[in-house]
């Protein structure tokens, strides 16, 4: 899917150099975006757009770009100056995210060789702060990069940022089904859904638990059987679930459940979606193996009717295509205090991705005291130790807040045979002091979508693209500072506001 997305090159320039330097930059800028292109580093197309010397050429292409269902953002680069007033009018049209790749055709000076024509021809020097002061005076968003085209480093956050812009494009037409409400009474979990879809894009809406019951009981014996069959060759299922066991009824009830789930969601085009265990009426089980696997295959979800962590899951997996590892649906659930190590387990009353599991999943039955229905089933497993980040959305009243803490996952201090869910167990950084003590004053909330593939670059990339808050808890975080922080944010957010 990522293939298909495309960013647009556009380089520059103005009718002053004559055609022949014209030519040049031309070419120049095709090699450039050539090479992007086939880069490893980039999942998406980048496409050369011939080079814009007027005012009316950089508007058409502008207009072009928004336009373009497939085109996810533009690349801006300035070979030669391109006289910035020429920009105002394009640049105030845009509604695509933008990166501004200030880079230069030639990585070395040809110092033997240097005379004025290489000089006028090999501008982006002072050519991309002249365009720089233009995006910076109309206020606009968009991410500098700077290096030599060729270099990795380069490459690489022309990358992640374009994985950000993929992820932006999602949320723009996504679609979150709510079946219920929110967990009564919760807090963080609510906020404006008009609003979020004015910022964010994203459309919620909502159905009766009965809208999914009478898609679940549309599902026939034979793809129940065909399903359970898969389940049983895929996983490690307990033997009272598998077929001829005592319990093996419970196992196809999930799979109506999981059937019946995915096929309302894809008969109404939606990628995300929240449950709640306070309205189950008709449902057997709470649906935890069936909303596990359709993380696995891309879905968002939110649990007790959190439709802000559904849609930034879905993004987020959009967003990690191709990648190693995982990205899931997360709570932080309990601590580990002791003095040689504070760590938090992490997990769900069920719904935990698989995607994150360091091995295969085991399939099975436990009792579950909360929503007052038969025992559910869910997939077992722990997570791979290594970096990973945890990303929270919330309402602030008059803005949406991303916070994200960079984690360190860590493997168990011992086994724990008795937790009969999934867990992931990591050390927040700077520490668990510090880190939660953040996390807890920016109004963070327990839900998160914990990602081992998504770096804290490219979410900062992605709040940027929104023009929403963003807040960082990593090994830097100092409270006096974060504190400070948060005063100033709001300060900014209020002046920043329309009236
Ligand atoms: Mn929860």
């Amino acid at each position: 899917m990522l293939k298909d997305f495309e960013l647009w090159f556009i380089t520059g320039s103005q009718h002053l150099y004559g055609p022949e330097t014209l030519e040049q930059v031309a070419k120049h800028s095709q090699a450039i975006a050539s090479e992007l292109d086939k880069s490893k580093e980039l999942p998406v197309k980048v496409v050369f757009k011939p080079v814009v010397k007027t005012a009316e050429e950089i508007y058409e292409v502008v207009v072009e770009a928004n336009n373009t269902p497939a085109c996810i953002g533009i690349i801006t680069w300035m070979h030669t100056f391109s006289p910035a007033k020429m920009w105002i009018s394009g640049l105030n049209a845009l509604q695509k995210p933008f990166l501004h790749l200030h880079t230069q055709y030639n990585r070395d000076l040809p110092w033997s060789e240097i005379d004025m024509d290489f000089m006028n021809l090999n501008q982006a020097a002072h050519g991309d702060r002249e365009f720089g002061y233009m995006s910076s005076r109309l206020r606009l968003q968009r991410k500098v990069i700077v290096g030599h085209w060729q270099d990795a480093e380069v490459q690489r956050q022309i990358g992640v940022w374009s994985r950000a812009a993929a992820g932006w494009q999602e949320m723009q037409t996504l679609k979150v089904a709510r079946f219920g409400d929110n967990m009564r009474n919760v807090a963080v979990t609510e906020g404006d859904k008009v609003d979020a879809q004015i910022k964010l894009g994203f459309t919620v809406h909502g159905f009766g638990i009965g809208d999914l019951l009478e898609e679940i009981n549309r599902v026939s014996d034979a793809d129940i059987d065909s399903l359970v069959e898969k389940i049983e060759k895929e996983y490690q299922v307990a033997d009272e679930l598998k077929k001829g066991g005592a319990r093996h009824e419970s196992l196809r009830e999930s799979a109506k459940i999981e059937t019946g789930l995915r096929s309302f969601l894809d008969k109404g085009g939606f990628k995300a979606f929240t449950t709640t265990f306070e309205d189950l009426h008709g449902l057997k089980q709470l649906p935890g193996f069936a909303v596990q696997r359709l993380m696995a295959d891309g879905y968002g979800f939110g649990a007790e009717g959190d439709w802000k962590t559904a849609a930034l899951l879905r993004a987020m997996k959009v967003m990690s295509e191709g990648l190693t590892g995982g990205t899931s649906f997360m709570e932080d659930y309990t601590y580990h205090f002791h003095p040689d190590g504070q760590k938090v387990l992490g997990s769900h009353m069920l719904e935990v991705c698989e995607s994150i599991a360091e091995k295969q999943p085991v399939v099975e039955i436990h009792p579950l005291g909360i929503g007052g229905k038969e025992d559910p089933i869910r997939s077992i497993f722990t997570v791979k130790p290594g970096q990973a980040i945890n990303a929270s959305v919330v309402d602030m009243g008059n803005r949406f807040r991303l916070i994200v803490n960079e984690v360190e996952v860590v493997p168990l201090d011992m086994p724990m045979p008795k937790l009969p869910v999934a867990s992931a167990l990591w050390v927040p950084k700077p520490n668990l002091n510090i880190g939660a003590s953040a996390w807890i004053l920016a109004g963070g909330a327990h839900h998160t979508v914990f990602s081992q593939n998504i770096s804290a670059e490219c979410m900062e990339c992605f709040a940027e693209m929104a023009d929403i808050e963003y807040l960082l808890i990593d090994d830097n975080t100092s409270l006096f500072d974060f504190k400070k922080e948060l005063k100033w944010n709001n300060m900014y957010y209020h002046m920043q506001q329309r009236i």
